[in-house]
């Protein structure tokens, strides 16, 4: 499935390596998480990988299938079923949330050949979909995030995954802290999305996501590299122990 191999990326402007040589296999079905200290790569290898303005390949490649991810558009990777979760916070004022998902999800089926849904078929789908995720008829109608509370927006987020059925995941939960009712609902959303064909990465500062989560393998970064590789103990190890130990055994 995902396949990231000596991957080398620098910042475009300043010529900064970020990510010197990050190697990764998540195959079909398995959930990764990437654990890491602040300033590591891990939000860097998120956004390389989604297609991201700004950043420099100087060596590596990252497959999906076999297909090289770095030579294509971001819409061209959305239709080759990569989903960055966090691509689409932002607020858009004017655009209603049910335009914008029917929008998103036809352009994704055109890029593959498919048809474009009917607005009847959409909104079945979408309601749904909605009504399992305990999304109201209401905020569908608003635009896209504005005034979204927190919780609003992961749900929402957690909606546009479930809309598009990507097959590769990625979810950046960056470092500023869900609370614990926001990290339960994206939980929720990836444990019901869970299947033998969806794969997900799931990259997180804290331990604590991985309590809702369970991956089947933990990855560590540290300055721009996978650093050691295991099974879920290693983010409970990282919890009790911090990083620490795992980057002085690493050097
Ligand atoms: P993490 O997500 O692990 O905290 P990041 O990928 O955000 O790490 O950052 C890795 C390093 O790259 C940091 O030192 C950060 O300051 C730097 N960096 C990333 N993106 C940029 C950018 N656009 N401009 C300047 N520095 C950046
Ligand atoms: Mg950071
Ligand atoms: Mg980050």
């Amino acid at each position: 499935m995902l396949e990231i191999k000596n991957l080398h990326v620098k910042l475009e402007d300043e010529g900064k390596q970020i990510l010197k040589g990050v190697d990764l296999v998540v195959p079909a079905g398995e959930v990764h998480a990437i654990m890491g200290p602040n300033g590591s790569g891990k939000s860097t290898l998120s956004y390389v990988l989604s297609g991201r303005d700004g950043y420099e390949v100087t060596e590596g490649d990252a497959t999906l299938d076999g297909e090289s991810l770095l030579d294509m558009e971001p819409e061209a990777r959305a239709a080759a079923g990569l989903f960055l979760a966090f691509q689409y916070p932002v607020e858009i004022p004017g655009v209603g949330n049910l335009t914008f998902l029917r929008t998103a999800l036809n352009a994704q089926r055109k890029a593959r050949g498919e048809e474009e849904l009917s607005s009847a078929e959409f909104l079945k789908i979408v309601r749904e979909k909605a009504k399992t995720l305990k999304i109201d008829g209401e905020m569908l109608k608003r635009p896209v995030n504005v005034g979204f509370s927190g919780g609003e927006k992961k749900r929402n987020e957690v909606l546009q995954m479930a809309m598009l059925e990507p097959r590769m995941c990625i979810l950046d939960e960056t470092d500023s802290g869900l609370d614990v009712d926001a990290m339960r609902l994206v939980a929720d959303g990836v444990n019901a999305l869970r299947s033998p064909e969806r794969s997900f990465l799931v990259i997180t500062h804290y331990q604590r996501l991985l309590d809702h989560i369970k991956p089947d393998v933990v990855h560590i970064m540290s300055a721009g590299r996978i650093i050691k590789t295991g099974g879920p103990e290693l983010a409970l190890e990282v919890e009790q122990n911090g990083y620490g130990d795992l980057l002085a055994e690493a050097n």
